[in-house]
């Protein structure tokens, strides 16, 4: 963790006006659109670059051949590198003990978990109890953490905060004072969103980056056979600019996903999750909700590249998310 710190912040001693290319004006340009340090930069897209700042994609490519060589980013890694950044991998807390084990520890970060199911399923109660959670000491299965949620739906609610942190006895005001949340009213604000997360990174220790709901914006304003290609393009950008913010902060990323029910099938549950296969490739770990009986909520893991897949059940409760009994 602290190596990991102090790497980035040696990097930053570089500015982005020492890359070839770099002047004034290309400069300014590129911080208005986030890209104001040597590591984001040697993650960008030259596309995304040339698209933003003006400058054509061969001098784009450039620019980042060049951040690259300065963040020593894009080489190979050996097994041992990974290994040592797996290391650094936190776990946290989903609040109930059998989703947790399910989970093998709890939700990682540097990777992306989705939670989906249908409307009510409890989704939204998870991101706010991880919220909280992730505020807790990592002796409680926190973090220590402060907390960015992207809110498309407007359904985050203080008042449910503060229930839940009382819950775990911790005072409502200061949790809340940790939990940072910005709106998204469309689905290019969305994503403008969390090009933006570093900046709040860059003042605030954020190790948890909640979107809720990662596809209901995309849903709604891509409609129809024709704009699917735009649709799951910009998807994949979003979810890539995610996963990036995770491994660089070695955060959280939890996102909500809706269901819809699939035609084709004809046996066993019919729902699946929006957003195909970019989706489903992108998160790491992917969670199914259902509802079951008296506010139990059962979770399937579906697609783990290295947790078998299993059921875990858990309670909706007043205090927020326990174990089932
Ligand atoms: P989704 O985001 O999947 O649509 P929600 O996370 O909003 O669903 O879940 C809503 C459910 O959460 C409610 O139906 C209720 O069962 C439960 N819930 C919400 N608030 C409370 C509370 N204060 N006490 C107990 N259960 C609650
Ligand atoms: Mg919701």
């Amino acid at each position: 963790m602290e190596k990991k710190e102090e790497k980035i912040n040696e990097e930053k001693k570089v500015t982005i006006e020492d890359l070839p290319g770099v002047g004034e004006a290309t400069a300014e340009k590129l911080r208005e659109n986030g890209y104001d340090d040597i590591m984001t930069l040697a993650v960008a897209s030259p596309k995304d670059l040339a698209d933003i700042s003006g400058i054509a994609e061969g001098a784009a490519i450039k620019i980042i051949n060049a951040a690259r060589k300065y963040a020593d980013v894009g080489n190979f890694e050996t097994g041992e590198e990974i290994l040592q950044r797996r290391k650094e991998i936190l776990k946290l807390t989903t609040g109930s003990k059998a989703l947790d084990t399910l989970l093998g520890g709890g939700i990682e970060t540097q990777s992306i978990t989705e939670f989906f199911g249908e409307f009510g399923s409890g989704k939204t109660q998870i991101m706010l109890q991880l919220a909280v959670n992730a505020t807790l000491p990592p002796e409680q299965g926190g973090m220590d953490a402060d907390v960015l949620i992207i809110d498309t739906e407007n359904t985050f609610r203080p008042e449910r905060i503060i229930q839940m942190a009382r819950a775990k006895n911790l005072d409502p005001d200061e949790t809340l004072k940790r939990i940072h949340v910005a709106r998204a009213y469309n689905a290019h604000h969305q994503i403008l969103l969390a090009e933006k997360a570093s900046d709040i990174a860059k003042e605030f220790p954020i190790k948890l980056l909640i979107v809720d709901s990662l596809t209901s914006h995309f849903r709604s304003e891509y409609v129809g056979r024709g704009s699917l290609a735009e649709r799951q393009q910009l998807l994949n950008k979003h979810m890539h600019d995610l996963l990036k913010f995770g491994t660089i902060y070695n955060a959280v990323i939890a996102v909500t996903n809706q269901v819809s029910a699939n035609p084709a099938v004809f046996f066993g549950d019919p729902m699946t999750p929006i957003g195909g296969n970019i989706v489903g490739h992108t998160a790491t770990f992917r969670i199914y909700l259902r509802k079951a009986k008296a506010g139990k909520r059962i979770a399937r893991l579906i697609d783990s590249p290295y947790l078998p897949e299993g059921e875990a059940v858990l309670m909706l409760t007043e205090d927020g998310i326990t174990d089932g009994v």
